[in-house]
């Protein structure tokens, strides 16, 4: 039985004043049959454990640097996000792969730095519209997939998030059959590289899911949960989404 993980992605985003959000998802929610995890930004990290206080309220990193540490001005070490109180990190997500040209090999390399660090890395995949377009989303899923998952998953240690490049802050979203195709696919590709381990890795669904969509997202077969970037920023909206995914 997989459970099911509403996860908040703040993006560049967020100052201290922010963390009165947390402080009310912890509030409102410490007690949700889903799992909740929000990441900030690096700077909030330490504060933001302590404002979801003794609540089941995870807190995650948005990247993390493939070394150990050493001279990488401006980059985070995986172990760094972890005694800031982290226990999860997203790894790949399509802005780091647009913004800083990060390939399916860096990100498999940041995803062991990650499991060194005992993350749980949160491992996002998607097309873009023009690979869409092109009758492409599978092949380009399947790779990604390959490319930057290395050996090693566990139930455990992995997350994957689906999030097409083109709904990501669009307001846009797939079909739901489209959804679940490609959320069908992941399972099935998972089930091949782990075996019945696979049942266990939560599917997340990511791009503009918002409080009137989240429910009809939730029934999908294969979600098990989402990643949300601009509707996390505010514990009203995030709230709505982490109560339909606990009635899901
Ligand atoms: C994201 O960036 O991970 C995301 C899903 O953003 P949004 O919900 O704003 O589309």
């Amino acid at each position: 039985m997989r459970r099911k993980l509403a996860a908040g992605n703040w993006k560049m985003n967020g100052t201290r004043a922010s963390l009165a959000e947390i402080g009310r998802i912890a509030a409102d929610h410490g007690g949700a049959a889903c799992e909740i995890m929000i990441c900030p930004p690096a700077t909030l990290i330490a504060a933001a454990v302590t404002a979801a206080g003794d609540a089941p309220v995870r807190i995650g990193g948005q990247d993390c640097h493939a070394r150990a540490s050493g001279a990488h001005t401006g980059d985070i070490a995986a172990a760094q996000l972890a005694d800031a109180g982290a226990s999860h990190v997203i790894l790949g997500h399509s802005e780091r792969r647009a913004d800083h040209g990060e390939s399916d090999a860096d990100v498999a390399a940041k995803v062991l730095a990650a499991w060194s660090a005992g993350l749980v890395a949160v491992v996002c995949l998607g097309e873009t519209e023009a690979e869409r377009d092109r009758g492409e989303t599978l092949a380009v899923i399947g790779r990604q997939l390959a490319g930057s998952v290395p050996e090693g998953a566990t139930t455990a240690n992995l997350v994957v998030a689906y999030e097409p490049v083109w709904a990501i802050g669009t307001g846009r979203t797939p079909t739901l059959d489209q959804i679940a195709e490609v959320h069908d696919f992941l399972r099935a590709g998972l089930t091949s590289r782990l075996g019945p381990a696979a049942d266990g890795v939560r599917l997340l669904y990511g791009g503009s899911v918002k409080p009137s969509n989240a429910s009809e997202i939730f029934a999908v077969s294969n979600v098990d949960g989402a990643l949300v970037g601009g509707a996390s920023l505010k514990a009203e909206d995030f709230g709505q989404i982490i109560a339909a995914l606990s009635a899901a």
